[in-house]
Order: structure tokens, then sequence, then C-alpha cells
């Protein structure tokens, strides 16, 4: 950390201002802003510094900056000289003011257009009414503390209270629907049951997650997650939520299924918010259905957020179109899943002209898959493709016919999770991926 951020209490403090023009005159308006009685001159006596709380010089003689920097620094008054880092002993942030909210962005001033641009996407993604929300909860401080002395329900219960239907009544300005809200959310405490949301984490990349996906993982309590979520993902959650690996490595099941279900009925009861993270979409071959089936039965309300499937990634990655009017009608999704060994798919409905298959967790049983669609009557000349870790930056593709993929599969793989597309639509992946390396390397 370059600087050590802080906010200063300054009313009925005294700051002093040495400068004149325009960025003195602002740099006064800001302290008086935060409740300071500022003294504005041109020159500097060291006399002007007794009392002060701090002190800033902009646009004077060298001499007078020079003088005020060293008075301060020698009296152990925080100064900060416009545009001389040699001379600040503090800096001034860009300043997003949502009162009494305030954030402040500094890059140690070392790339200050940086920092602009920064303060630019908070303004946007921090709505006004931020400062309002802060405002009426700061309203009922004394009778959250009141009713709930406990501080790890009362954190939960304001959380809850921030992030739901009284913060968007304040977002829609309605603010006396917000006041009740709030008070009746107080009323209900710690009691009101918690909740489970099953968000698909998309493929890998962080950036691939939905919006709603980020939202939730910002809110809540814990965390339960399989091995497929990427590092980066995780890192968007709350910093003090609770991360629960429930993770499974092909039939090795570190918590088998009814054990998930549990934990997320125990999570929620306890009146917790649960993100149950998974790789993907949580309702493509993710067990989603189980689970929201589980917390149903358990009378536990839950939410699923979809996320961008495995297939869908990989196609986009590889510049593979899923479906496409001359060649792919359809698309289907289909699990190589075996069980004791065996492949459990109905292979003739999988052969038709015009369609891509996409087949999940089918790497180990591909010489299955391939004997299996070639006896249903597949072209053994239909073009195909492994991709490993779609939508991650250490992505992979191998490309061939079936037996080619079949041949070199095990040499090929690095562990990741893979796909197999299977079709036409393949074959136009590829050629545009040749094209596409021809533009980027010209001959
Ligand atoms: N719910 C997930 C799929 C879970 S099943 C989804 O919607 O994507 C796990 C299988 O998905 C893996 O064996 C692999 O076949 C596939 N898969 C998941 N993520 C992948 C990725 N980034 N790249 C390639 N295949 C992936």
């Amino acid at each position: 950390m370059q600087h050590f951020p802080i906010f200063l209490e300054l009313h009925g403090r005294r700051a002093l201002v040495v400068g004149r023009g325009d960025i003195a005159a602002r740099k006064a308006g800001l302290l008086r802003e935060a409740g300071a009685e500022v003294t504005v001159a041109a020159q500097f006596s060291a006399a002007l510094l007794d009392g002060c709380a701090i002190a800033i010089g902009a646009d004077a003689e060298e001499a007078e900056l020079l003088a005020l920097a060293a008075a301060a620094r020698a009296a152990g008054i925080p100064v900060n000289v416009v545009d001389r880092p040699a001379l600040c002993g503090f800096i001034m942030p860009a300043v997003i003011d949502r009162a009494p909210l305030t954030i402040a962005v500094s890059s140690g001033g070392v790339a200050p257009v940086l920092t602009r641009l920064l303060r630019a996407r908070i303004e946007a993604a921090v709505p006004p009414a931020f400062g309002r929300l802060a405002a009426l909860a700061a309203g009922f401080r004394d009778t959250l503390r009141r009713r709930l002395p406990d501080l790890a329900e009362r954190r939960r219960v304001l959380e809850r209270l921030l992030t739901g239907r009284a913060a968007d009544l304040v977002f829609a300005g309605r603010e006396a629907e917000a006041q009740a809200e709030f008070a009746a959310g107080i009323a209900e405490g710690a009691a009101a049951p918690g909740m489970v949301f099953l968000v698909g984490a998309g493929p890998g990349d962080a950036d691939l997650l939905t919006l709603r996906g980020l939202r939730l993982l910002g809110e809540a309590d814990v965390i339960v997650h399989d091995r497929l979520v990427g590092d980066g993902v995780l890192a968007l959650a709350r910093r003090d939520a609770e991360r629960i690996y429930v993770g499974k490595i092909r039939a090795k099941h570190c918590l088998p299924q009814e054990g998930i279900n549990e934990l997320l009925i125990r999570l929620a009861r306890a009146g917790r918010k649960v993100v149950r993270l998974k790789g993907g979409d949580p309702f493509i071959f993710g067990r989603g259905g189980e689970e929201v089936e589980a917390l149903r039965a358990a009378g536990i309300a839950c939410e699923v957020v979809p996320g961008v499937t495995a297939a869908l990634a990989c196609a986009a990655q590889e510049l593979i179109p899923l479906t496409h009017r001359a060649v792919a009608r359809t698309v289907t999704l289909v699990t190589g899943h075996t069980h004791d060994g065996r492949l459990d798919v109905d292979f003739p409905p999988l052969v038709r002209a015009r369609t891509t298959l996409a087949v999940y967790m089918g790497i180990v049983s591909l010489p299955q898959l391939r004997d299996g669609l070639f006896a249903a009557g597949m072209d053994p000349a239909t073009p195909a493709a492994l991709i490993e870790s779609g939508g991650a930056p250490n992505h992979r593709a191998l490309r061939g016919t079936l037996d080619e993929l079949v041949a070199q599969a095990q040499a090929w793989t690095r562990g990741g999770p893979t796909l197999v597309l299977i079709g036409a639509a393949v074959a136009r992946g590829a050629a545009h991926a040749e094209a596409q390396a021809a533009i980027r390397e010209p001959a």
C-alpha cells in the first residue's frame, strides 16, 4: 500500500489554503464542504498555521510553497501542495460524494488519469440514491442496537435490509415505504428465513459471469462451490463470506449430493443468504434440479441465476456456430457420464442430418461414444473437436474425426474440463479459425 487512507474529521477545525486562482478556490470549497473553517491566503506566513488541522498549497510563488511545506511538516500538520508530490505529506484522492457515503480513489499519485477513469465508473455504478440509503440506515441505528444486541445478528439483518426491498424502494424514491419496510425488517429480526440462490458461474473466466450473479456473490453470507468454479469468480465474493468447497472429481465425491442438499438446507434455516455456485449453468448437467427439489421440499425459498454453459462458451471460443442455417438446425446437449462403466445414451436419435452434438463429461467414454454413434449410422468423416477449459485463458482445442480424437485424446488432455463437439458446424469453426490466423499473421 502506497499511502494510508483515512477520512479526516474537520468540522469546526481550522484549515489553511495558500494560493490564488481556481484550484485554490476549489480546494477551499471542498474543505468547507467537510465543515472546516478555511483561511485562504496569497502569501504564506508561519502564524497562519496556528491551530490548523490541515494545509493545502496551490498556485503560489515557489518560495511560498516551499515555506508552507517545511513549516507544516515541522509542526506536524498534514500538508498537500498541488502537483508537487515531493512537498506532500498526504495526497488528495478523487472523491465520489454520496453523503453520508464517501468513496475516495487514489493511485498514489502515479496514474491520475486511471484514477479519473475509475472514478467515472464508480460514479456510474453507485447510484446517487446510495447516500439516501446510508442515511436511512443511520436513522435506524439506535433501534437496531436495541432490538438486536448481538453484533453478528445485527449485521446479518442489516445486510438483508440494505440489499432487499427496502433498498429498492429508496432507489425508486419511495422513502416513506422504504422506512416502513426497514422497520418491519428489524421487527422480523434474525428470525427471517435464509434463502438459497443457485448461481451459474459460467465456464471459467470471471467476466463471463452474469451481472446478477456478480451482485449476489457480493451479498451472500456463504458460498457453496464446486471444482469447476474459477478462482477469479470466487475472488468476487464478499471478503468475509464463508466459503465451503463441495467439489467433485469424477466419481470421487467430496460430499455426496444428499450431503450438499442437507448443507444448503441447514445454512438457509440458520437465516443465511446462501449462494450455491456451480460451473456453467446450474441446470445443465449440474444437478441443480435435485437441489431445487430438496430445498422446496424443505420449504426453503430459492432462485436460480443462469450461467453460460460449457457448450456455448466452447463453441464461441472456437468460432463454431452451434446452429447454422446451412449445416445445423438443431443442437443436442448430451452427457458421456458412465454408470458402472456403461454409457446410458440412446444413440439413434442423435444421428441426424444437420445437428450439432455437445457431449459433456465425454472424454473418458470417448471410444464408447464413437462406437455407439458409428453403429447408429453416423458418417465416420463427421468433423469433431475436443475443447478443454473453454472460456478460460488456458483454453485449447483439438480437431479431427472421432477416430482421430479417440487416438489422440489421452495424450492431448491436460486434465481440464473438456467438451466434445460433433457435427458439420465444427468444420465451419475450423475454417473461421484458419482465416483468422491468416488475418493475424499475413504471409
Ligand atoms: N453445469 C456445467 C456442466 C457440468 S458437467 C455447465 O453448464 O457447463 C461437467 C462437464 O462440463 C465437464 O466434464 C466438461 O465436459 C464440461 N465443462 C464444464 N466447463 C467446461 C469448460 N470450461 N470447457 C470445456 N468443458 C467444460
